[in-house]
């Protein structure tokens, strides 16, 4: 293989394979990758651009994706599938990110999240076999809707929610604030406290569920960037499904996060935005060689303040793909190279679990790279990257949702340092374990008054919860 990066006819503009770390690849990956690079020059990029004027939904960028059989990445071949592994999910998810269309590159996270929500709990269930087999034969697009009205960037508590078992299957209550894909997908995987739901939150079950049982707000998605992605609100309105469409037992929700969605999505959404930060610097990279002044016959690369803004947005750029790729390459190491049958031996392996908290660093760290990044280059482009012609700027734009795409950055910061500093149960998602240090100092400020005013209702609430349980 030629080791020139190719834009269609002409040597790519930015950077080439020298600043790629190729050796990571084997040649299958490499293939893949130069497919998608004219796939992206040919089709993803021009409709990116269309996207974000019309905020068109890139369904023909998912269908040139199947075309490539990349909407069943890591499905096993067995199953239809190209049976790759997470690293070239995370090589993939950076290519589309930097030469193609970023909300084509959240779309397609959003694809794969549903997709391993399905491969981990795939065994012997028919349904599910079949939507892998149908991925790229149909375009089948799948995505998640977990976000809830209520609970915002705490997206792993779906009050708004519930399900009931039924003579045949499952009764699926569901609203969603946001949802990728939403109104488009031909598939969703959604969050719900379990049938059995006796008020705890950590109790959640998975469901599969099809366009036609959703109702979703198309018309109301209008925003900064990710104009094509289309994450409007959706609703699942007392819709009744048969049994097999629940996704692993009732109760499998966390597992189903900490196992499988959580550690995948987060590598692949740090890949994506990593792939933003490369595509910023390749545009910038053009327009400083580019543009020359006249008075003094400098090119803009020719000022050391340039250069300097440059060298800094590479180098921070490779740590994070450099904690991107080591991440995916973790899960690998963990599961056989994405081998899904670890799960079908047994239900209650969990490889992947044990390196979440590693992956939630992926997230952070890319989302804020890009955010850094897209400053620089922007200013290293002048008043020409203000102007859309140059497209510096909606890559800029679509690189601002990382930020504050659940778990959020604020969110996964916290978690860390607390983490650290308290331990990881003191994390508490579902509000289960008392502050005893806050609950003790809000108590001090109480006078005797308050204290009884306290009293008075919590013997009240003990004497309902008794007669609620008689
Ligand atoms: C482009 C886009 C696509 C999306 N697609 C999907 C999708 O496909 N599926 C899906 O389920 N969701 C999706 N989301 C939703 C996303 O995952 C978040 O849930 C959502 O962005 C949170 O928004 P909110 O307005 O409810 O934030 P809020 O919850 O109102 O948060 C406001 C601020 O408070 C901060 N905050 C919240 N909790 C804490 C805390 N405990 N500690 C410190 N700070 C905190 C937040 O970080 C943020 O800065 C999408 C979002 C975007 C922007």
């Amino acid at each position: 293989m030629s080791d020139v990066k190719m834009w269609g006819a002409e040597p790519y503009y930015g950077l080439g394979y020298d600043f790629d770390p190729q050796w990571l690849f084997a040649d299958e990956q490499k293939k893949i990758q130069k497919k998608l690079i004219e796939l992206c020059h040919s089709t993803l990029r021009p409709n990116a651009i269309q996207s974000d004027k019309s905020l068109e939904y890139p369904r023909k960028n998912m269908e040139a994706l199947a075309s490539a059989g990349l909407l069943a990445l890591h499905v096993p071949k067995s199953l239809g599938g190209l049976g790759q592994n997470h690293l070239c999910c995370a090589m993939v998810l950076e290519a589309i990110g930097r030469y193609g269309c970023p909300s084509t590159a959240l779309v397609y996270s959003m694809h794969l999240l549903a997709v391993t929500a399905l491969l981990f709990r795939a065994k012997g269930n028919k349904e599910i076999e079949k939507v892998l087999r149908r991925l790229n034969k149909d375009v089948f697009i799948g995505t998640a809707s977990y976000s809830d009205p209520e609970t915002g960037s705490h997206f792993w508590y779906p009050v708004a929610s519930k399900a009931e078992k039924t003579a045949n299957g499952w009764r699926v209550n569901k609203r969603s604030s946001w949802t990728t894909s939403g109104g488009f997908a031909d598939f969703y995987v959604v969050q719900t406290t379990s049938p059995d739901f006796k008020g705890n939150y950590a109790d959640l079950s998975v469901f599969l569920i099809y366009a036609d049982e959703v109702k979703a707000q198309v018309s109301t998605w209008d925003a900064m960037g990710m104009r094509g992605n289309q994450s409007g609100p959706i609703t699942i309105d007392s819709v009744e499904i048969p049994a097999d469409r629940m996704i692993g037992p009732p109760g499998d929700g966390a597992k189903s996060n900490d196992e499988a969605v959580d550690p995948i999505t987060l590598v692949n959404f740090g890949a994506s935005y990593n792939g933003m930060a490369l595509g910023m610097i390749d545009i910038a990279r053009k327009q400083a060689l580019g543009k020359t002044h006249a008075d003094v016959g400098m090119r803009v690369a020719d000022y050391p303040t340039i250069q300097d803004y440059v060298g800094e947005a590479i180098m921070d750029t490779q740590a994070s793909r450099f904690y991107t790729y080591g991440c995916a390459q973790a899960l690998d190491q963990v599961t056989n190279n994405c081998d899904w049958s670890i799960h079908e031996k047994d239900p209650d392996a969990m490889p992947r679990a044990g390196l979440l908290t590693w992956t939630w660093m992926t997230k952070f760290i890319a989302c804020k790279n890009v955010y850094n990044v897209g400053d620089k280059m922007l200013h290293a482009c002048g008043g020409t990257g203000y102007k859309r012609a140059l497209e510096i700027e909606r890559l800029f734009r679509d690189s601002r949702a990382g930020w504050m795409m659940g778990p959020t950055n604020e969110v996964l910061r916290q978690f860390v340092g607390k983490w650290a500093l308290l331990g990881l149960e003191s994390l508490d998602y579902w509000n289960q374990s008392v502050n005893d240090r806050v609950l003790n100092n809000e108590l001090k400020k109480l006078d005797a008054a308050g204290k009884q005013k306290l009293i008075d209702k919590l013997s009240a609430e003990i004497k309902s919860a008794g007669k609620a349980a008689r």
